[in-house]
């Protein structure tokens, strides 16, 4: 386990697209576990590979206290709604926006066991799931902000 260093925004690696992991190997599942010790003492609730430097399809998030989805290759397969609501990023800290959201998403994934599986978000984890998937795609939450939120 290990505390990684986040890039911050200006580091033009946030811009790149990350690649699909085709192989779960020791080095995925230790990014995993490190990620999600980043995440926690970094006090956020959702970080993409892209951000400790590593361009694989790697997400960590976790809204509920202790409960940390592990999403490899994430792709949302459905989304419905609407929703505008503050939003923040640890590479970019201290900036917050109001963005354009769907209300609700689904997404297929592969979990650590090398499985296929499905989540269902809404409200708050349906952001999280679209502000991490669009880290993979080099996309910061800057770029659906409808405004900033200065609160
Ligand atoms: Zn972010």
């Amino acid at each position: 386990m290990a505390i990684l260093n986040i890039i911050k925004d200006g580091d033009e690696t946030l811009r790149k697209t990350s690649r699909p992991v085709a192989q779960i190997t020791p080095r995925i599942i230790t990014l995993l576990d490190d990620m999600t010790d980043t995440m926690r003492m970094a006090n956020g609730c959702g970080l993409a590979a892209v951000q400790v430097g590593v361009l694989r399809r790697v997400v960590v998030i976790e809204v509920e206290e202790g409960e940390v989805i592990e999403l490899i290759n994430p792709e949302i397969i459905e989304q419905s709604g609407h929703q505008e609501e503050s939003e923040g990023c640890l590479s970019l800290p201290g900036r917050w926006g109001i963005t354009s959201r769907p209300a609700k998403v689904k997404v297929r994934a592969v979990n650590r066991n090398g499985e296929f599986f499905e989540i269902e978000g809404e409200g708050l984890l349906a952001r999280a799931l679209c502000h991490e998937i669009d880290h993979l795609d080099g996309k910061l939450f800057v770029d659906v902000m409808i405004k900033e939120d200065e609160e």
